[in-house]
């Protein structure tokens, strides 16, 4: 058993975790990358449950967060498309008419406000 702030982890196996706080309990499998709270697969980043249980945390990330994907993006040079003016447009793309999309106005008064995920609460209540 190994303590992570109010979270208690405790090994299944040598990649699997149980992950407890609060009463609730998620699974996670470091090797697959996965946890039983889903965020861990969703993001390709490790939750928190998996920062947890984790022993390296750099190899549980996805690749699209590390520094070298970043450096290899910007590595080839990005050509400007120049003033539009400049553009050589067939002429019959230039008779397309491109319209706003149909849409209807929804019965009844608009909202005030947005709706509050589950997710959110309010401080001091
Ligand atoms: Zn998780």
């Amino acid at each position: 058993m190994k303590k992570f702030g109010f979270m208690t982890v405790n090994p299944i196996d040598w990649n699997i975790f149980s992950v407890k706080r609060s009463g609730k309990k998620w699974i996670v499998d470091l090797a697959r990358k996965t946890c039983t709270y889903n965020k861990f697969q969703m993001d390709q980043l490790p939750c928190s449950h998996a920062l947890a249980a984790a022993r390296d945390f750099t190899s549980l990330c996805a690749d699209y967060y590390k520094r070298q994907t970043f450096i290899d993006a910007y590595s080839v040079p990005i050509i400007s498309v120049g003033h539009p003016s400049t553009w050589v447009v067939p002429y019959d793309i230039t008779k397309w008419v491109v319209l706003n999309p149909i849409s209807r106005r929804q019965i009844g008064r608009p909202r005030a406000g947005r709706h509050v995920s589950s997710s959110e609460r309010t401080i001091g209540s």
